[in-house]
């Protein structure tokens, strides 16, 4: 059976992108068929896999909008996992999308072509752009789940609420069945009280469960995207890919249970 996750959370720079990177690989490590899906017209995971968005001729904008089989698009990359590749069209998509009717589906009649075609993927991946705009909508209605990646500062808390208002409108009218697995801590600095006591009061105030363990602060993540390779494959033995890997089983576990 495939799990669908969206990776979502419409402030930028909380370490959606490198969630979806790393847990895919760590996900393909423990041996998983694993699909990631770049829904950011910035291009960033499909950059940050080795391939640059400007040599692609077909990417995930010609399957939302040109009714391109997904299987057409679809890449391997060097680090095990499979992408259906953004570029900066996808900005097009979002605004085309608007006027079509079942937009908020096209996500999800995506993942059920995948099957329809025999492509049994374990896990699917879904990096959402940063904003509640229709490609959010269009992958929270296509998970099974969303994982909320959080930098714990003071401010991070004020678009929790937002993202979650948005989680209660597509259970009530797209998709019944999503359920929030939790809040992961990026970027986190263990050191400080600071981080910790963010990360209680808005698990506590949005009720909601803490995804373990948190993803420390490295210099290693900083360097990975630009190398074009997972940090799970460039820094193997840091403490970022050793927590990322730690992720992945407790997800495994969860999925299997
Ligand atoms: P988003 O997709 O939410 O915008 P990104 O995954 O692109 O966020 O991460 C934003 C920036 O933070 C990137 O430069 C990335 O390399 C860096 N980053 C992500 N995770 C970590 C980490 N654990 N430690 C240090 N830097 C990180
Ligand atoms: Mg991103």
């Amino acid at each position: 059976m495939t799990r669908v996750l969206a990776i979502a959370n419409q402030k930028g720079g909380v370490a959606k992108t490198t969630t979806v990177a790393s847990l895919g690989v760590a996900l393909a490590e423990r041996g998983k068929r694993v699909l990631l899906v770049d829904l950011d017209p910035q291009a960033c995971l499909t950059f940050s896999l080795g391939i640059d968005p400007e040599d692609l001729e077909l990417s995930v904008h010609h399957v939302l909008t040109k009714g391109l089989a997904p299987t057409e698009v679809i890449l391997t990359t060097e680090d095990g996992v499979d992408l259906l590749p953004a570029t900066i069209e996808l900005a097009r998509a979002e605004a085309d999308l608007l006027t079509r009717t079942g937009r908020e589906h096209v996500l999800r009649t995506v993942v059920e072509e995948l099957a329809e075609a025999g492509e049994d993927y374990d896990w699917i991946l879904l990096d959402c752009p940063p904003s509640l705009g229709v490609l959010t909508v269009a992958a929270l209605t296509a998970a099974e789940g969303v994982l909320i990646p959080l930098q714990c500062e003071t401010l991070s808390h004020r678009g929790v609420g937002q993202l979650l208002d948005t989680v209660h409108d597509v259970r009530r009218f797209t998709n019944r069945g999503l359920a929030v697995w939790g809040v992961l801590p990026t970027l986190y600095d263990g050191r400080t009280n600071h981080a910790r006591t963010v990360l209680e009061t808005i698990a506590e105030t949005y009720d909601l469960e803490v995804i373990e363990p948190p993803i420390p602060k490295t210099i290693k993540f900083a360097e990975a995207p630009a190398a074009g390779r997972s940090i799970l494959a460039t820094s193997r033995s840091s403490k970022g890919a050793a927590a990322y890997r730690e992720v992945a089983a407790n997800l495994d576990a969860r999925a299997a249970s």
